[in-house]
């Protein structure tokens, strides 16, 4: 799979992409970044790529054109591609997007700054995503954000292609708690059944646990979730626990 990515600060890029999982899948040949610096795309002596807003206000507006000819370099250098404009006003990103990302096989993140973008790149992206209700500087780490969690979805990036089906969020849940040595630490223990090589008696507590995380922590979640009778059985379990 193919990440482009256009930004006015392109070594922000270089070591989160040359690290760790990231880093290998580069190595095996699973991934490649081409980070493209938007002021490349300028065609004033100042190279500048953004200006005041019309109508006044503060700050600075990344300007349409530089952007522009950096989405048709992309298209024509570098192929077809979705293009994706970061943005705190875009859709939420989440692991469901990420997943449908990693089907794509190049896809162009355009990184805004300063104030944002004028309103008329839109006429050129596919989609605006957003990694949440808050605002960054500018787009580069939520990008490197969504291209970490897209990677995991391509196949033989992780150690352990399994990984990714267990992980949160792959259904409406949370992950299960997770323990490793040493068995006691501040005389905390890991739960026995854990310890009892029993398959099937692992399955099902990590399963009821990972309900009553989600229960306990993101029960907004819980809407979307389509519970098995074992699933019921386990959150009335749960819920007789507590107190009246
Ligand atoms: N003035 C803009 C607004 O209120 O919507 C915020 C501009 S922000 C300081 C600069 C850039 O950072 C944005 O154009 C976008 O590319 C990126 N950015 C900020 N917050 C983001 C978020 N939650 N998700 C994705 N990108 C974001």
């Amino acid at each position: 799979m193919i990440f482009s990515v256009l930004t006015l600060f392109p070594g922000i890029f270089a070591s989160p992409l040359e690290e760790s999982i990231l880093g290998k899948a580069v190595g095996k040949g699973l991934v490649g970044f081409n980070i493209i610096n938007i002021r490349d795309f300028a065609d004033d002596p100042h190279r500048s790529c953004d200006d005041t807003p019309y109508g006044g206000g503060p700050g600075m507006i990344m300007k349409v054109e530089p952007i522009f000819r950096a989405i048709e370099h992309v298209k024509e250098v570098h192929g077809r591609a979705r293009f994706v404009l970061l943005s705190p006003q875009g859709r939420r990103f989440d692991q469901f997007t990420a997943e449908r990302f990693a089907r794509s096989p190049h896809i162009c993140f355009i990184c805004g700054r300063y104030e944002g973008v004028d309103e008329r790149v839109l006429a050129y992206v596919d989609e605006e995503i957003s990694v949440g209700d808050y605002v960054t500087s500018g787009g580069e780490f939520p990008a490197l954000v969504i291209i970490d969690a897209v990677c995991r979805f391509i196949p033989g990036v992780l150690g352990n292609d399994e990984s990714v089906s267990a992980e949160s969020f792959r259904e409406p849940l949370l992950e299960y708690p997770q323990y490793t040595r040493p068995e006691t630490f501040m005389g905390s223990s890991v739960p026995p059944v854990l310890l009892s090589g029993n398959h099937e008696e692992i399955r099902k507590w990590r399963r009821k646990e990972a309900i009553r995380k989600t229960v306990l922590r993101r029960s907004d979640l819980l809407e979307g979730f389509q519970a098995s009778d074992e699933d019921r059985r386990f959150m009335r379990e749960i819920m007789e626990e507590f107190p009246e």
